[in-house]
């Protein structure tokens, strides 16, 4: 993925600890642009060392800053970071294109988001509090919210602005110091923020630490650390499971966002171009299909299945691909060389599994040579059992299947070990109310898709994680209960 090379003036990014700018002892990996392979800039590959100096700043200023008791300065330390976002979003979002190679208004989309979710949760400072009861005559209860103490914060690199958002922004305002770890093919955008929290003196020195380099072991020591009280992550579920693993040394609380393979379903009653455009965008192509709630297996009702088809056949073709930065690119690179094989090796699979409907295969045209663009690819008859459509592809690879009547879509769309989100367009008020109660997934959407306000939560069933993100559940994930009892002298 990132190898080292002597390349001179190249950009080089520090670790920002304890608030200040530092190398690691491991020297430094390169960040190469995924769709025409330019040397981007160079970033620390932290050693465990490193790691170690970032979570004894965190807790240092956990322990020592008034910033734990002071939700005034966290609302102004929060909605100013927001503000420095919003008017630095551009900058931003021209890094994010540079480094994942995604279209520029999907990247500035999430350098606003960054900003939203700051200013939501900046808010929602001054709002914890508890309860209090008396439990019996003389005897007064407070129950306390207490932030956690210190957060590891590990990121993907699909979304990563939006992603450490929702973690980072409810982990600050409840009052917790974070460690932040970016994915290495992200790294910069992530730590140019550092540079904005820097000039910000609301926050303490400390509060505030970002770490580059490799998941194991820059992301598995915050994991394992027994000084880490909590660690929020966005991923794999694999990787998922061995944070798990790794966190059960201290107990920590663990917030785990994990994969999907998300169902939308499309009734014969349905507004027929609303829910093909619905479906489309659902497959997430404008990310080139990186997206965790990505609606990779649409499930189209048989009596419409061959005009759903057709049109399909009729509009995917024409999403035009290329770099994020070109006007008009609908659709970007995947991440990687060893992403580009992985999404290949599926989509060849899925040769043998299912009738290929259009894409299927790599794009070298021209400029496009030199990246790892991919064709947008639907398969149609796809087998509900076949590996693609059972195992998360994370490219632009969408899949059809047929089903006759609700109970079958349900079935279907149950028969996965994720639940993270699903989606259903209907224009049949029961169909929609048995589709929200009996899919099993965190969020379920009708006759729209995708909608994620800050104010309302989201996460996974099953094997699509743990926690929950966004709204007052997703703030209260980043404290801890407290009993206080208070006797009464008579
Ligand atoms: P990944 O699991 O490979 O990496 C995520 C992060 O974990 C990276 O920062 C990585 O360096 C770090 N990491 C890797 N190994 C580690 C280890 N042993 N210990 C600690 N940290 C480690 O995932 P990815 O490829 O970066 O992202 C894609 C995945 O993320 C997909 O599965 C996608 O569905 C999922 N995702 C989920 C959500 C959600 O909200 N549920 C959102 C976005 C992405």
């Amino acid at each position: 993925m990132i190898e080292t090379t002597t390349a001179p003036h190249v950009m080089v990014y520090r670790n920002f600890i304890a608030g200040e700018w530092r190398d690691s002892h491991g020297g430094l990996f390169e960040v190469y642009s995924p769709a025409n392979r330019e040397l981007l800039y160079r970033a620390q590959r932290s050693t465990v060392e490193d790691v170690r100096a970032a979570i004894a700043a965190a807790r240092d200023a956990f322990e020592t800053a008034e910033w734990r008791d002071d939700p005034n300065t966290r609302t102004a330390a929060l909605l100013k970071f927001s503000e420095a976002v919003r008017a630095r979003h551009e900058d931003l979002a021209t890094q994010l294109t540079r480094e994942s190679g995604k279209p520029f208004p999907i990247s500035r989309g999430e350098a606003l988001r960054l900003a939203e979710t700051t200013s939501y949760f900046a808010g929602l400072a001054r709002w914890i509090f508890g309860r209090s009861q008396v439990p019996q005559p003389g005897s007064l209860s407070i129950i306390m919210r207490e932030p956690v103490g210190v957060v590891g914060i590990i990121v993907p690199w699909n979304a990563p602005l939006a992603l450490l958002a929702r973690a980072l922004a409810p982990a600050l305002a409840a009052g917790n110091a974070v460690i932040v770890k970016p994915a290495s093919y992200t790294a910069g955008s992530t730590v140019e923020l550092g540079k904005i929290i820097e000039g910000i003196p609301e926050f303490p020195k400390g509060i505030v630490n970002i770490v580059t380099g490799p998941g194991d072991p820059v992301g598995a020591e915050l994991a394992k650390h027994e000084d880490v009280d909590m660690i929020a992550f966005t991923g794999d579920t694999s990787t998922g499971r061995e944070i798990m693993r790794l966190a059960a040394g201290n107990l920590k609380k663990v917030s785990l966002e994990l994969g999907g393979k998300s169902p939308t379903i499309v009734f014969a009653d349905a507004n027929f171009d609303r829910a093909i455009r619905g479906a489309i965008n659902a497959a997430s192509f404008y990310n080139a299909g990186q997206i965790c709630i990505a609606g990779t297996r649409v499930l189209v009702e048989e009596s419409i299945h061959d005009a759903f088809v057709a049109r399909v056949a009729e509009l995917v073709p024409k999403m035009k691909v290329g770099p994020g930065w070109e006007k008009g690119v609908e659709v970007g690179p995947v991440i990687s060389e060893a992403q580009l094989r992985k999404v290949t090796g599926y989509i060849e699979e899925g040769k043998k599994e299912a009738r290929l409907l259009v894409g299927g295969h790599r794009l070298t045209d021209g400029e496009l040579a030199k990246g790892f663009f991919l064709a947008p690819t639907v398969f149609d008859e796809m087998p509900p059992d076949a590996r693609i459509a059972q195992e998360e592809i994370f490219g632009p690879v969408m899949g059809i299947i047929t089903f006759r009547d609700l109970d079958e879509a349900i079935r279907i769309a149950n028969n996965t070990r994720y639940g993270l989100v699903a989606a259903a367009w209907t224009r049949d008020i029961n169909k929609a109310m048995r589709i929200a109660t009996r899919v099993r997934a965190g969020s379920v959407w009708i006759n729209t898709f995708g909608k994620m306000f800050q104010s309302t939560e989201m996460g996974g069933f099953k094997q699509s994680g743990l926690g929950r993100q966004y709204g007052l559940e997703g703030l209260f994930e980043y404290t801890e209960l407290k009993h206080v009892n208070i006797q009464m002298e008579k």
